[in-house]
């Protein structure tokens, strides 16, 4: 059933229904992600339903063969993939940042090329991080040489999220000085480090790659600077409050269920658990109101939607961490166990403010903003 929207930050009605569908596709995803969590594997079959589904396409624009959704949508439907399974919602975040990147900064034949591609169930990551570089992920600080068609890089890239399965890479590497950025066809130059055995979005499998004489083709080269969103800033906010929706949840299902013995009284009924839970509430609606407002600044093409994700994102991480840090205290001894979603929420929200720009990088820049005359 369509539901009218209540403000500009709601999905338009039109739209609703992607909406609807993920949140569909987010209940298939729930069962499966404590096991996800547990084994560290690829969460591929639901990035397959995604593709599927039309999700990878429905926010390029007409002329690559997207439905040119509005990023309002896109972080409701990413907070409710998130909600359900993190992991998967970081790496379909990562893989339509990357994507869509290359689309918009590519020249038109190979923006066409990889719109194909994408359209085609290709899957792509970004190789950006940089193990000295850290949170300045898009001021790279290895060098490429200039070689016969191109460009050589010898180095590393790190926590590349999915990239066991990208059939593309977005890479960044110096060249002149200035950073350039490549669409590559990982070949056996790259070899994977299997450093990934986190604490968090187990799923992601952001592994370290190492570079050895990898050819930055010419003639993949971005080319254009673009002015069209990216979906990672807009959506980083979102995995943040996918996380801490999902730890709400799990707090009170707890909250409701547990008795204690000495009162009698459900924990849902004491005061101190209903002010906490009050106030991340409403840390939260005020979170998801920021996130989505960026999302409908990044619709009006406004020049403030870059500094407003900063805001969101710094936000959205610090509530998602309050949130599950309470969940474990309302979750006691029964919270604090494996089977519990309670601990693998509180593991999962610690990773969005690690994520560049983290947030610290995140204050560093508003209160430069704020506090420079
Ligand atoms: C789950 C996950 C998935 C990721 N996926 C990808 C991916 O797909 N592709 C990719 O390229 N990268 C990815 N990253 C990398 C990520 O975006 C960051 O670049 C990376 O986590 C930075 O890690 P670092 O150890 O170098 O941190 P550092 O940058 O060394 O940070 C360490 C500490 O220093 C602080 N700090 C750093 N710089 C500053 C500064 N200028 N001002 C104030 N404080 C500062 C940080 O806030 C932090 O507290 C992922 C990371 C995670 C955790």
């Amino acid at each position: 059933m369509q539901t009218a929207p209540v403000s500009p930050l709601d999905p338009p009605a039109h739209e609703v229904s992607w909406v609807e569908q993920a949140a569909e596709l987010a209940g298939e995803f729930a069962q499966r992600a404590a096991e996800f969590d547990e084994t560290a594997q690829l969460p591929t079959v639901n990035l397959r339903r995604l593709h599927e589904a039309g999700f990878d396409m429905a926010w390029l624009p007409h002329n690559h063969g997207g439905q040119g959704l509005s990023w309002v949508t896109f972080g409701r439907v990413l907070a409710t993939i998130a909600s359900a399974c993190p992991s998967t919602a970081t790496i379909w975040l990562m893989h339509l940042g990357a994507a869509y990147g290359l689309v918009h900064m590519s020249g038109e034949d190979n923006a066409g090329f990889f719109a194909r591609e994408l359209a085609g169930g290709k899957r792509f990551a970004n190789a950006l991080s940089e193990p000295t570089s850290g949170n300045l992920f898009l001021m790279p600080l290895q060098t490429a040489r200039p070689t016969d068609g191109g460009f050589v890089l010898d180095g590393a890239k790190r926590f590349v999220s999915g990239c066991e399965i990208a059939d593309y890479l977005l890479v960044n590497a110096l060249v002149d000085d200035a950073p350039a950025f490549f669409g590559i066809t990982p070949d056996d130059t790259l070899k994977l480090v299997p450093i990934w055995d986190s604490v968090g979005l187990r799923a992601t499998r952001s592994q370290l790659i190492t570079f050895e004489g990898t050819v930055l083709p010419e003639d993949r080269r971005c080319t254009r600077f673009t002015e069209e969103p990216n979906p990672i800033p807009i959506g980083l906010p979102f995995l943040s409050i996918g996380v801490a929706e999902a730890a709400l949840a799990a707090l009170r299902q707890h909250a409701a269920g547990r008795v204690i013995p000495t009162t009698g009284q459900p924990l849902a009924d004491m005061q101190w658990v209903q002010f906490a839970a009050a106030t991340e509430h409403v840390r939260l609606r005020a979170a998801t109101l920021l996130a989505a407002h960026t999302a409908w600044l990044a619709d009006q093409r406004s020049p403030l939607a870059n500094p407003s994700s900063l805001e969101a994102k710094l936000l959205a991480n610090e509530v998602a961490k309050d949130v599950a840090a309470l969940g474990v205290k309302v979750g006691g001894g029964s919270g604090y166990l494996k089977n519990s979603p309670i601990q693998r929420h509180f593991r999962d929200a610690q990773a969005g403010a690690l994520m560049a720009y983290s947030a610290e990088v995140c204050q560093a820049e508003i209160g430069k903003a704020i506090m420079t005359p």
